[in-house]
């Protein structure tokens, strides 16, 4: 593709956590109308299916789809992509701005000169607590939101917050440590043991699965698949949640 002087545009679209319902206005008419569409893995197939069927569409996941791509290749691949004139979304699984790898992407398109916008939308920890019918603050209970991820650049190790007010929620993405471990290093940094705690896997897809509990059961649960979310904290009390497939909603409360 040779460059044309009339440069495209890139779009940094969020795309929720899988139910197309949950996209916002303005990422479903960008899709409908980018003329190449760079999507991660998280992306899920309806709402790829919403997509401009004259659209260019990638894969460019590092899980599954284009193995071995580099951070590098994808900045190169929207670069090249932006260059030649096109409207190009780089759709990402819930916001994009969170556990994306955005700022490595908007320095590449900086340096290139390549306007973009980013297009927020719904993450993976709003999406959980909306699946297990819970806030994710409350004025009685939680004052503050953390979001940690559990896998770090370079494998190093995370922070678990410490305990200094009882009134946080955590919600912890990307929990790739076994569920005993992670409730270990929340045991070991002084989190009670009856702090509730749910993970939900695939939320707002239809393998939607919830587990409810608190640390001190978790560690002996088996992981759901992923994607999952951890969320801890007092707002997990008195959950009431359906999951889309009542029959794998299930609650490890005194299941140890
Ligand atoms: N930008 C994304 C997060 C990317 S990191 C967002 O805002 O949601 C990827 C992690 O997000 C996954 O490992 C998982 O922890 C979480 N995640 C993404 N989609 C999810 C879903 N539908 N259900 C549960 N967790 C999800």
């Amino acid at each position: 593709m040779a460059p044309r002087p009339d440069s495209g545009f890139v779009y940094f679209v969020g795309a929720g956590p899988g139910d197309p319902e949950l996209l916002t206005l303005r990422a479903f008419r960008l899709l409908r109308t980018a003329d190449a569409i760079l999507h991660d893995d998280l992306v899920s197939k309806e709402i790829l299916a919403c997509a401009n069927p004259d659209a260019t569409i990638e894969n460019v996941g590092k899980r599954c789809g284009f193995r071995g791509i580099s951070q590098e290749d994808i900045n190169e691949r929207m670069i090249e992509f932006a260059q030649c004139g096109l409207k190009v979304a780089r759709l990402k699984g819930g916001d994009p701005s969170i556990f994306g790898r955005l700022a490595e992407e908007i320095a590449a398109l900086a340096q290139a000169e390549i306007s973009f916008e980013i297009v927020p939308g719904i993450t993976a920890a709003s999406a959980a607590a909306a699946a297990a019918k819970i806030p994710l603050t409350s004025r009685k209970s939680s004052s503050q939101l953390i979001f940690l991820t559990g896998h770090r650049a370079g494998g190093a190790p995370i922070e678990i917050p410490l305990p200094t007010t009882r009134d946080s929620t955590i919600a912890v993405y990307m929990p790739a440590l076994e569920y005993k471990e992670l409730a270990e290093r929340f045991l070991a940094a002084g989190w009670p043991i009856n702090t509730p705690c749910l993970v939900v896997s695939t939320a707002s897809q239809s393998s939607q699965q919830i587990l409810a509990g608190n640390l001190g059961d978790l560690r002996f649960r088996q992981r759901l698949p992923s994607p999952a979310v951890l969320i801890l904290g007092n707002v997990v009390t008195g959950t009431r949640f359906a999951a889309t497939n009542p029959a794998a909603a299930c609650s490890f409360q005194g299941q140890s």
